[in-house]
């Protein structure tokens, strides 16, 4: 059973020697009795951004470190092998936490979700559009950022698993929406394909303040903020008067010792501005119909949605550490194994 190990807790960006592939042991491919355990093959992993917080000893942290030398944790899409859970039979379909290995013995079932699968929608997308990301910007968007038609939505990450759907939900709801991101590829992707009305590469940007007045001369009612540090402070001084900031995450400031001084806060005091951090766990109940709005929408051609596929589970610190340089292109999936 091959698995992916932290080695040790990290500082800042991770690298792919904090990683290591284990040949690892034998196992048997069974859920042991009494265990109500699964055993289950998996099929895709997910990289997601989240996870670099969990490689350090921070029990602040709104989720527990990993313990070095251990298997990686994350979401996946498996299939079961065995099972000693009454609600879960071989065969089936699951999304949920599993291991960074070919094979888990997942105890805590209660969070899995079987899938019913469907031929017009990619098994891997349960670890995307309709996993944890692609909730994250359901959730932020409508219940955080109070969308109205017509408001002008600026997203950051745009082109990434959560940015791609912010930036179509806001289309979908009417919004004006532009979306910056780290390539031209990837700009183009939000004009072309993603249906951004404008993008830009922030990278070739010298004064971040000035592109967004450049792309918003009315200026921002939502700043969708996947990034934070200076685009946050640049997307401060560019907020109209009741102007509505969602902290979603903060990729840019890697390490806890990064320091972002704010030149803008201001502003919060004389536009009447809300910024509002949220998780996505927040809004569990919304779950059910993310669903199905989302598969609705997908069905309907009205939103797509782009995939970094890379393959094999030793592919995954690589890819991983990708997600803090930019490399990746779409949601960031692993290929573990076929059905
Ligand atoms: P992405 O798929 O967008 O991958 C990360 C992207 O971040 C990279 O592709 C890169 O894109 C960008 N990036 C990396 N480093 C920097 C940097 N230093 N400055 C600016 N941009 C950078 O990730 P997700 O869509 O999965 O996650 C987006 C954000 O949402 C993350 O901050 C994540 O932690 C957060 N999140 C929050 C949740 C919540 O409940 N609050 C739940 C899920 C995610 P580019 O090339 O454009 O720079």
């Amino acid at each position: 059973n091959k698995q992916i190990l932290l080695k040790s807790y990290i500082n800042g960006s991770p690298s792919e020697s904090d990683m290591e592939l284990k040949l690892g042991n034998h196992i048997k491919l069974e859920a042991p009795t009494g265990s109500n355990g699964v055993l289950v093959k998996n099929l895709y992993l997910s990289c997601d951004p989240y996870m670099r917080g969990r490689m350090q000893n921070f029990q602040a942290s709104y989720v527990p470190p990993f313990s070095p030398n251990s298997v990686i944790e994350g979401f996946g899409v498996s299939k079961v092998v065995d099972s000693d859970d009454p609600n879960f039979k071989k065969g089936e379909i699951v999304t949920g936490l599993t291991n960074w290995e070919e094979y888990s013995l997942i105890l805590n079932t209660n969070q899995l979700r079987k899938i019913q699968q469907d031929d017009d929608i990619p098994l891997s997308y349960h670890v995307g559009l309709l996993g944890m990301p692609g909730f994250t910007a359901y959730a932020g968007f409508f219940e955080v950022c109070a969308p109205k038609k017509g408001d002008y939505v600026y997203v950051s990450a745009a082109s990434g698993a959560v940015g791609q759907l912010v930036g179509q939900l806001a289309k979908l709801h009417g919004c004006y929406v532009v979306g910056s991101a780290g390539t031209s590829h990837k700009v183009q992707l939000l004009k072309n394909k993603l249906g951004f009305d404008e993008a830009f590469n922030y990278k070739e940007e010298s004064d971040l303040e000035a592109a967004l007045a450049r792309y918003f001369p009315h200026g921002i009612d939502i700043y969708f903020d996947n990034v934070g540090g200076s685009m946050l402070d640049a997307a401060l001084a560019n907020m109209r008067v009741q102007g509505r900031v969602a902290i979603c995450g903060m990729v840019s400031q890697n390490s806890r010792t990064d320091k972002q001084s704010f030149r803008n806060m201001f502003s919060v005091i004389s536009k009447r501005i809300t910024i509002k951090g949220f998780l996505q766990s927040d809004f569990m109940q919304l779950y059910p119909r993310f669903l199905e709005d989302i598969t609705h929408y997908y069905k309907q051609g009205k939103i797509v949605y782009i995939e970094n596929m890379n393959d094999g589970l030793e592919s995954a610190p690589a890819a991983f550490v990708g997600l803090f340089s930019g490399k990746n292109v779409g949601k960031q999936v692993i290929r573990v194994a076929s059905e």
